[in-house]
């Protein structure tokens, strides 16, 4: 079953609250009587959509929209004003902080849902859309545009990082012989064994066909050996049955260090040119292999 998406509701009148509270709910309700209760609540919870009241003590409701849409993790949240103030001024300014909407008070039940189920299905629409233009269909990992955009900044903040080129060995012939959705198979079967290996920080893309890149900032050279030389054997020995046959796949990997000192200018694309540079050598000298470009 669908999860029920949760509203917070900030208004410093109860009695506004209860009607609120009675009429939605098909909801997951949290509360605020605050402006600033509401942006401790939205740090401690997920929620979907703010209804806003704008007139209230301390910190009014302009106020805290603006300070909720200049936060990285509520700037996407849609926020309905829920207002007495219907002049043009006030409106006007319930957009220019930020606000999605506005209903108007005395409001009535039906509009109140209505736009309500539009902002959460368009917060929807938008979350998958963006999902979709940053991700690999096939593996769901990050596709070459997302790969490079994420990649730049880590670039840019570390001195010390290593880029990782990786692609699987005489692929074409897995095509040729099994098919191309017995390839399609393989390819998500090696990107699982790669994340299963990667830490969390670590940035991996499908940057096309079979092959990937990973920039990694591991403390040393040793460490990457481990990792690098884990996902190389880990591959080799996946288990992979096209009908009662064994298919064996392996890959080949180039490595590339970042050296600030050395190459002041050098940029993400330049990291991974030398990583598949070493990448190109390990294929010379006989694939399944890692090599390191130094
Ligand atoms: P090498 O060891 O030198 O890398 O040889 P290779 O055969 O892997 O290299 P080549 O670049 O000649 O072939 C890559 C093949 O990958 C060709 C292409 O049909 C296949 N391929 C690319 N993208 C996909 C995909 O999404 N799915 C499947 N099944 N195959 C793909
Ligand atoms: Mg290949
Ligand atoms: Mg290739």
């Amino acid at each position: 079953m669908k999860k029920k998406s949760t509203i917070l509701l900030v208004d410093d009148s109860k009695e506004n609250i209860n009607i609120l509270l009675s009429l939605l709910n098909k909801y997951d309700v949290i509360v605020a009587l605050s402006g600033e209760k509401a942006l401790k609540m939205v740090q401690k919870h997920k929620v979907d959509i703010i209804l806003l009241d704008i007139v209230m003590p301390h910190m009014d409701g302009y106020e805290v929209c603006k300070i909720l849409k200049s936060n990285e993790k509520s700037k996407e949240i849609p926020i309905l004003f829920i207002t007495a103030n219907t002049d043009g001024a006030s409106i006007e300014k319930a957009f220019n902080v930020g606000g999605n909407d506005y209903i108007s008070k005395p409001f009535k039940s039906v509009e109140i849902i209505a736009r309500i189920k539009m902002h959460l299905k368009l917060s929807e629409t938008l979350d998958r859309l963006e999902y979709m233009a940053m991700r690999d269909f096939l593996t769901g990992i990050y596709n070459r545009r997302k790969f490079f955009e994420v990649g730049e900044k880590v670039f840019a903040q570390s001195t010390q990082l290593y880029a990782i080129m990786i692609d699987i060995d005489r692929f074409k012939k897995v095509n040729d012989t099994y098919g191309h959705p017995f390839g399609d198979q393989v390819i998500q079967k090696v990107v699982k064994v790669l994340e299963n290996i990667v830490s969390d920080d670590t940035i991996l893309g499908r940057m096309g066909g079979e092959e990937f890149a990973i920039l990694c900032r591991v403390l040393s050279a040793d460490k990457l050996e481990t990792i690098t030389e884990k996902m190389r054997s880990s591959v080799a020995k996946l288990n992979l049955n096209y009908k009662d046959e064994k298919v064996k796949v392996t890959i080949s990997i180039g490595i590339a260090q970042k050296d600030s000192q050395k190459y002041t200018n050098d940029t993400l694309d330049m990291l991974l040119c030398k990583a598949d540079e070493a990448l190109y050598k390990a294929k010379e000298r006989g694939r399944d292999r890692v090599c390191m470009n130094m």
